[in-house]
Order: structure tokens, then C-alpha cells, then sequence
């Protein structure tokens, strides 16, 4: 099984999504990695450390601003030069562009938001969550290239500490594909990790009765050195940024810890924050159903409970 896997890089480090599929894409047989971009030849070689044996690297100005088509034609010429059996993406506003231009480019199959990938019987099996994730399936592909894209944080960075040898590939731009411009990129301003990397999550929902209560888990995120997550409902209501929701229709996480605070733990919460090593619930109701999955639960006020937790851990730090 060769496996070509999308690396999206920033700020000259290859992004921790792609290289948890990677990682697994190596423990299925032989991974390849695929940077693009600005320095793409420099940061490709450490996906050596994650089991890529090769990295292909593409630099030219057509790809120098993150845009989708420009990458479908260097993807599509690299499967073409190289015929893997499958091309896998971690999630992403840039890869989920790049992985369905790519699939009309090829007219292949693209399986989407899977959370693994397997092989059974010589062939290649996804497994995705269905019907509000609620039930799990196994997904396949009728031929190949078997095109698929994994959930943000569903597979963890493993390092398996083995060299990549890098190889730079020459692509030709299509017309269509150099059309749009990008106008400006801004990156959001946050002083500690995002939830996608933090060890830590103190994460909030409605309990906390309005936006101003997420100063109080900031405040504990910040003495615990985590970052801060946030449900739909909060999101929705405007109280916190979207790019901090966990759940189905937000980000999939496994921090060591998840501090849950006025969480209910409705499904689609439960499906992004499952795979954490400990889960902290602090809930007022004791028959929220969160109760029914955290590890640690504490039944009380979350505005009398999270502030002394804090000074707690300011305390010991
Ligand atoms: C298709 C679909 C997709 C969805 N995707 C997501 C998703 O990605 N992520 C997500 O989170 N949700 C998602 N939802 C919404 C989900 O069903 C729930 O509505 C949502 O998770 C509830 O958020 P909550 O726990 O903040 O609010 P609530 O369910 O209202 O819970 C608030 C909790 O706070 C407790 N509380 C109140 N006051 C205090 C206090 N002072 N101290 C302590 N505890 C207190 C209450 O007892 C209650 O348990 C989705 C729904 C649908 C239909």
C-alpha cells in the first residue's frame, strides 16, 4: 500500500494534522509526503521523523499564497508521475479545497471526515462516523486513487524517528487554476496553544451564563498552560470564536486533560472530545449526561468552582 499523504506547512514547521495521518499512513505500509509552497524543500525533510521514506517537495510562485487550484495541478501531476494507491489529507479549510479539486481532476472518490483509516484484506478501509455520529461504518472505494480525509486531531503525531529522502517535482499551472488572487491573510492573535495542540483544554458552554464568564477559563487555562474551548451553542450565540468549537461540526480533540465546564455533554460534544485522556466535568446538574463519560465530576457552580481551582494551581505553579 503506497499512501501519498498532503503536508500544509506554517511558519517553517509542517502542521500536526498531516503529520498524524502520515504517521498512520507508515504504519499501514509505504508513506509518501507532499509539501508545496514557499520553503517546501526546507521543512519536507522532517516528515522523515514520522515515517514518510520520501518526501516530494513543489516551489513556485503559483504556489506561494495558499490557494486550492495551483495545488490541485502539482497534486495532480505527482499522482500521475508516481501512481499511489491512496491520497490522504488531514482537514482543513485549504486541504478540504484541495482534496475535492482534486477528486474532479481525477474523477476519483473521495471519502470524507473519517476519524481512521485501516487495511482489510489487502485493501484500504476508512471508518466514519454517521447519522449525527451516532453510529460508525466502515467506508471504501470502488478504484483507485482512494482519496480520503481524515478529521482534524482524530490521529495523533506519532513519531517513529526514520530519515525521508526529499525530492523536488516541476508542475505546469492551468489556466483556471491562477485566476483568483489572494487579498490578504491575517493569522489570529492568541497567547497560548490552540486547541488543536494544547495538552490542556478548559473548555465552556452555556452554564457559563454569558461571554464575560469565559474570562474565568481563561484565566485557568492560562495557570494551567492550556487553551480554551468552546461548545456550539456559545459559538452560535457569539460568546466565544468559531474556531474554538469542539464536536461534530467543530473540531475533534484529545488533549491529556478537558475540563468541562457548564458542558451537558450533548452527542455532538461528546463525538469532538472523547479521545481526551481525562475528562473533568464541574456541572451544576447532576444528572447532566456528561456525568455519564467524564472520569472526574464535580457537581456545583462553576462561578464558585473555577476561580479557586485556579488560585490553586497559581499556587502550586
Ligand atoms: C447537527 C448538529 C451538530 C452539532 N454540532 C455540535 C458541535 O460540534 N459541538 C457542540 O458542542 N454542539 C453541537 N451541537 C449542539 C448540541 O446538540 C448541544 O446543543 C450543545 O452541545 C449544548 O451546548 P452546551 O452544553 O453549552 O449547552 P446546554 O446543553 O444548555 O448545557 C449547559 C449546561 O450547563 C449547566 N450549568 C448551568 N449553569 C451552571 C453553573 N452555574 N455551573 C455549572 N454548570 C451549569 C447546565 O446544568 C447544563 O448541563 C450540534 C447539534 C446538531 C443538531
Amino acid at each position: 500500500m503506497k499512501t501519498l499523504v498532503f503536508l500544509e506547512h506554517y511558519g517553517g514547521a509542517l502542521e500536526k494534522g498531516g503529520l498524524g495521518v502520515l504517521a498512520k499512513a507508515a504504519s499501514l505500509g509505504d508513506a509518501v509526503g507532499v509539501v508545496v509552497g514557499e520553503s517546501a524543500a526546507e521543512v519536507a525533510a522532517s516528515a522523515g521523523a514520522f515515517g514518510a521514506s520520501r518526501v516530494y517537495a513543489c516551489e513556485a510562485p503559483e504556489l506561494a499564497t495558499p490557494l486550492p487550484q495551483p495545488r490541485v495541478d502539482a497534486l495532480a501531476t505527482l499522482v500521475e508521475q508516481t501512481s499511489p494507491d491512496a491520497v490522504l489529507f488531514a482537514a482543513s479549510v485549504l486541504s478540504a479545497d484541495v482534496a475535492s479539486g482534486l477528486a474532479a481532476r481525477l474523477d476519483a472518490g473521495l471519502n470524507w471526515d473519517l476519524t481512521d483509516v485501516s487495511v482489510k484484506d489487502g485493501e484500504l478501509v476508512g471508518t466514519r462516523p454517521a447519522l449525527g455520529d451516532t453510529v460508525v461504518v466502515d467506508v471504501g472505494w470502488k478504484d483507485g486513487p482512494k482519496l480520503g480525509m481524515i478529521r482534524s486531531g482524530a490521529l495523533d503525531p506519532v513519531e517513529s524517528g526514520g530519515t525521508a529522502e526529499v525530492e523536488s517535482f516541476d508542475t505546469t499551472f492551468s489556466d483556471f487554476s491562477t485566476l483568483a488572487t489572494l487579498v490578504e491573510q491575517t493569522k489570529e492573535e492568541s497567547s497560548g496553544p490552540s486547541i488543536e495542540e494544547a495538552d490542556i483544554i478548559v473548555a465552556g458552554g452555556r452554564g457559563l451564563g454569558s461571554p464575560e464568564g469565559f474570562t474565568l477559563l481563561e484565566e485557568l487555562a492560562a495557570a494551567l498552560g492550556g487553551a480554551v474551548g468552546a461548545t456550539r451553542a456559545v459559538v452560535d450565540a457569539g460568546w466565544y470564536p468559531y474556531s474554538t468549537q469542539v464536536g461534530q461540526t467543530g473540531k475533534s480533540v484529545s488533549p491529556k486533560l478537558y475540563i468541562a465546564c457548564g458542558i451537558s455533554g450533548a452527542i455532538q460534544h461528546k463525538v469532538g472530545m472523547q479521545g481526551s485522556g481525562t475528562i473533568v466535568a464541574i456541572n451544576k446538574d447532576p444528572n447532566a449526561p456528561i456525568f455519564d463519560f467524564c472520569d472526574i465530576g464535580v457537581v456545583g457552580d462553576l462561578h464558585q468552582i473555577v476561580p479557586k481551582l485556579t488560585e490553586l494551581v497559581r499556587s502550586r505553579g
